[in-house]
């Protein structure tokens, strides 16, 4: 392959600020507004012109269960904010009655504490919310490099219409759902093997009713498919490579296109193709290799660092602890991650990647980021005391 070298340049050292937080997903949102609100001065930045990640330019609309199935809740505090702030406005499908108006143990068994909320309205609610809390967003901003300098990201370096300069930091959260930032500071990181199913869900109006179509399920992991799905040959994609998630979008819209005349044939001022999504719909790329990766085998284990819990989406019955450090490896001691690029196994990553999780993950480490710039010496216990306060629960024996 042939090469040319990038001339060497100066850059501006814009300002600095004491958390930075790369990507505004959930995770991203949940994140800046946690260290936001523990005092610290807080940049966000991210690459397109709206918050939400896959859950608003992604149209990923469903935020999955804050509770275990067997009406118990499991996720509380800022995970549940972003829930309920989600669908102030009211609710696009999936009520979830009993949760919100005090219902019966009984009735909450029956219903998983979940809903679809607008997209729209959720990525402007989110916005709000971040500037009522004094978080700095800059859009269409992506954090191109690092500077590292003993083990430390001191500036993150970027580029958007202005050009390419730097913010200095104290301590970065990587919530860009691929652990870019892991990758440019040389933080360990490892790829889901399996690859992901093509995703093509989009929104229709038909005869005047909005609805989403969800073109393409998750996946389940290799170790529990029966011999006929494990020959299931259909073309995977990794998500890290930009020829192929180019060749993705391109498929997923040929997928669309196909599926929405097939089924409305025209559009005209009753039927409509509402919104296709503007952000690749991929669910598992790249994540950190922390200091540890938990396994979906280790539900209902104590974690003595646990910073909060999260349940199974896809049944009743699990919950898992959520240790410390899965957030964070070695190598970069002022960096922490959040959201679906979490240390956790390949099987994990089915449980972990959901928007409770990017959430439950994220008030964590938002709130470590503003407290230290170095994750590998922080008092747990400090942090475990300000979530508690914040109302979470960390471990399933105090549920
Ligand atoms: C098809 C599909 C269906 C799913 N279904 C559900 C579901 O029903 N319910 C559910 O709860 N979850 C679902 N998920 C998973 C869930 O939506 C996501 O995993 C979750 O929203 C991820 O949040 P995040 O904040 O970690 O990352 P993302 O949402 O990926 O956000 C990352 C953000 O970082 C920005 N960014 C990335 N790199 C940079 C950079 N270098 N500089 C600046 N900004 C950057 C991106 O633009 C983006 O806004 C689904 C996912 C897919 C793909």
């Amino acid at each position: 392959m042939p090469t040319i070298k990038e001339p060497s340049r100066e850059i501006e050292l814009k300002k600095s600020y004491d958390v930075i937080v790369a990507g505004g997903g959930v995770a991203g949102v949940a994140s800046a507004l946690s260290a936001a609100r523990e005092g610290a001065s807080v940049l966000l930045l991210e690459r397109s012109y709206m918050l939400g990640g896959l859950a608003t330019s992604g149209l990923v609309t469903i935020y999955l269960p804050l509770c275990d199935g067997e009406g118990r809740q499991v996720s509380y505090s800022i995970a549940e904010e972003l829930l309920l702030e989600s669908i102030k406005y009211g609710i696009e499908d999936k009520e979830p009655t009993p949760w919100l108006n005090g219902g019966t143990l009984e009735e909450k068994k029956k219903c998983r504490y979940e809903v679809r909320f607008n997209a729209n309205m959720c990525a402007i609610l989110y916005e709000q919310l971040l500037k009522k809390n004094g978080v700095d967003i800059m859009y269409g901003t992506s954090v191109c490099s690092v500077k590292v300098s003993r083990q430390k990201i001191k500036a993150v370096i970027v580029e958007n219409k202005s050009g390419r300069y730097a913010y200095g930091c104290r301590s970065v959260v990587d919530c860009t759902g691929d652990a870019d930032i892991c990758k440019l500071s040389g933080e360990e990181t490892s790829l889901f093997k399996q690859g992901n199913v093509l995703a093509s869900w989009y929104y229709f109006v038909d005869k005047g009713k909005y609805d989403l179509c969800m073109l393409g399920f998750s996946d389940i992991p290799d170790k529990y498919k029966k011999n006929a799905e494990k020959e299931d040959n259909r073309r995977r994609y990794g998500g890290v490579d930009a020829d192929e998630l180019s060749e993705m979008t391109i498929n997923a819209h040929e997928n669309i296109l196909q599926n929405y005349v097939e089924h409305h044939g025209k559009c005209d001022k009753d039927t409509a193709m509402a919104s296709i999504a503007t952000t690749p719909q991929i669910r598992m790329t790249r994540r950190l290799k922390g200091l540890y990766e938990i396994d979906d085998t280790e539900m209902h284990k104590f974690f003595k660092n646990s910073i909060g819990m999260v349940s199974d989406w896809r049944k009743p019955g699990p919950i898992y602890e959520m240790p410390f450090e899965c957030l964070h490896g070695e190598k970069i001691k002022n960096l922490i991650t959040a959201g679906r690029c979490i240390s956790v196994t390949d099987d994990m990553w089915d449980v972990s990647r959901v928007i409770p999780v990017c959430a439950v993950t994220g008030e964590a480490a938002g709130l470590a980021a503003a407290m230290t710039d170095n994750f590998c010496n922080i008092s747990i216990t400090k942090l475990q005391k300000k979530l508690v306060n914040r109302g979470v629960i960390l471990h399933e024996k105090d549920l």
